[in-house]
Formats: C-alpha cells, structure tokens, sequence
C-alpha cells in the first residue's frame, strides 16, 4: 500500500546531569496516504516526543533521537540538516497544537498571518494570497471572512482561533498534518465540529494525519487506525473499529473502562487502573505495563513482549497475546 510515512524502532532519550529519561523505547509504525492515525495514551506515555520527532523539533539537548528512522517518502528525517527540516516542515508536514496561541501571533491581524503564509508557500502575489485567505477562511467556517481577516487572534473564540490555525495549517498544502490533542480545549459542541471540519478537510485534500489524544472519543471519531501508547512503548495498534471490538491489551481495557465510566472531569486519567506508569528514568525490564496488570505473571516482570500481529492489521505487546488465552491462564490458575 501506498505509504507516506514510515517510523522504524525510534527511540527518544532525554538526558538530565542526573538521568536519562527513556520517552520513547522503540516505537514502529506507518502511516498511508489520506489516511487518519490516531495516537492514544495518558501524558508521559510517548505520544507527543513521537509526534515532535517526526516535526524534528526534539528540543537537543536535553532531547535526542538515540535510534531508529523516520522514513518519509523514501527519505530518513532523522538525518536531514535543520535546515532541510525546516523546509519540509513548512511545507509538507504541519502541525496545530491543543493552544492555537502558540501558532498565532497575537500582534498581527489573523488575515496578515494566513496571507503571509499562502504567499511564501504558494508563491503568489500578495493580492492573490488575500484571495486565498478569505477562501481558506471560508473554507474552515469561518463567517463573514473578510472582516474577520482585519481582526487580532484575541478577538476570535476558541473555536474560531482553532479554525484560524487550521486554516494557516493546511495553507502550505501539507501531505501530512499532526495535530496534537487538538480539541482538547474546546467544549464538546465545539470539539465536534472542529473534528468534522478536520474529517471534511482531509478528505478534500486527501491529507494524511497523524491525531495524538488521550481521549478515545476522538479516534473512533475521525481515525481509521489508531496506535495505543504505554510509558514509551506501542502496546497496540489496530483499525479503529478492531479496537472497539476486540481490544487485546489489558491496559487498553483499562483505557476503554475509564473513558466508558469517566465523567467529563476525569477523562483521559486511569481511575480503573489503580498505581502509576514505570518511571522511564529506570532501566525497565519485562513489560512497561506489568506493575499495574491484573493479568501479570513472572514472565511479564521478565521479559519484554514484542508486538506481534494477532490477527490481520491487529498488533499487541502482551504475552498472553489474545483475551481467552489469559482468561484460560486466570482460570487455570484457580483452578490449580
Ligand atoms: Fe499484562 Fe503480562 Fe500482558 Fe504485560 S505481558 S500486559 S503484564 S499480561
Ligand atoms: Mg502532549
């Protein structure tokens, strides 16, 4: 299949004078052409490092992608000179942020800002990137467009701000967008509108995208496949729907449950899952997620289970790879 982007064993350590904290332990997965990703997990569990290696904006030092590749269209982001990087990330991946504020300058009229953008990475005349402006303003939802170029970020809602940096985000005609927790911001009428909006957008523009949340809503919302992260390690990646169905992993039951149960206030934390995440400061043997697994044995706080393919385009890291064979093992343990 038509691949636009491949991430090979990466692995991302922060070094303090003290520690190494190990972000990112190994992580591979692709991404194809028009297709939406999602990449799910608690804070610390790898996703956003992930997602800043890709952009190659790993803060160095303390930050540094230790091993493994980011193959996009056939070339390896990781070797790239920050200038090359800079490039590509102007102009075929971009990105929008939970805070649209950190994309949008608050001293220039939003107008000014998209049109700046349209006309470095279009190659238009100013008159014609004013042009594209509106209609890109439009295009996101924007009303009455033309007044609204001649106003400051602040005087934008949330919403509309979010809109304004996805406008600015697609302007440069990506091929591959990474938006990180997006719409955690918004309330839920809004957030469901800028996901629509997103979902409209990609299939107009067959932009593939990357969406890092915690919240699982939002992948069975808009994503087809989504990637399930753990203290810095996948512990599954599946179709969207695969995950609904048959989730394989113990700690994305427990993901499940607590958004199932969670009230507003409480998403996205673990109150099923009692203890915390492995501190990524420690050499970890045996599986990240062993110290708070219910199904836990000596062999989990032993060995590291690889992710293996357990049915077509269904990967897990667990041991005791699918939901019978462990119920089998607690039964038998009972048992016996
Ligand atoms: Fe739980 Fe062991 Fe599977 Fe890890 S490998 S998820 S500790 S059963
Ligand atoms: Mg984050």
């Amino acid at each position: 299949e038509d691949v636009l982007l491949r991430v090979k064993d990466l692995e991302v350590h922060f070094r303090t004078s003290s520690s190494v904290v190990k972000a990112v332990g190994g992580v591979t997965f692709d991404v194809k052409r028009g297709e939406t990703i999602g990449i799910v997990g608690e804070s610390g569990s790898g996703k956003s490092v992930t997602a800043t290696s890709i952009l190659g904006l790993i803060p160095s030092p303390p930050g540094k992608i230790v091993g493994g590749s980011i193959l996009y269209e056939g070339k390896d982001l990781t070797k790239l000179s920050n200038k090359e990087m800079r490039r590509i990330r102007g102009n075929e991946i971009s990105m929008i942020f939970q805070d649209p504020m950190t994309s949008l300058n608050p001293v220039f009229k939003v107008g000014n800002q998209l049109t700046e953008v349209i006309k470095l990475h279009q190659k238009v005349k100013k008159k014609e990137a004013e042009r594209r402006a509106v209609e890109m303003l439009r295009l996101v939802g924007i009303p009455e467009p033309e007044r609204r170029m001649q106003e400051y970020p602040h005087e934008f809602s949330g919403g509309m701000r979010q809109r304004a940096m996805i406008a600015i985000a697609l302007s440069c005609n990506p091929k591959l967008l990474i938006a990180d927790e997006p719409t955690t911001a918004l309330d839920v009428t809004v957030q469901a509108q800028i996901l629509e909006l997103m979902k409209d957008l990609q299939q107009k523009m067959n932009t593939s995208i990357i969406m890092i949340t915690h919240d699982l809503g939002v992948v069975w919302e808009v994503c087809k496949r989504v990637i399930v992260m753990y203290a810095g390690n996948i512990v599954e990646y599946t179709f969207a729907d695969q995950l609904y169905d048959n989730p394989l992993h113990p700690y994305t039951w427990g993901l499940l449950n607590s958004q199932v149960t969670g009230n507003a206030k409480s998403r996205g934390t673990l109150i099923s899952i009692p203890g915390n995440p492995p501190d990524l400061r420690e050499e970890m043997v045996g599986c990240p997620f062993a110290a708070r697994c219910p199904y836990a044995e000596e062999k989990c706080f032993k060995e590291k289970p690889p992710l293996i393919e357990v049915e077509p385009g269904h990967l897990t890291a667990c041991h005791f790879q699918t939901k019978s064979a462990r119920l089998e093992r607690k039964e038998g343990g009972q048992n016996g």
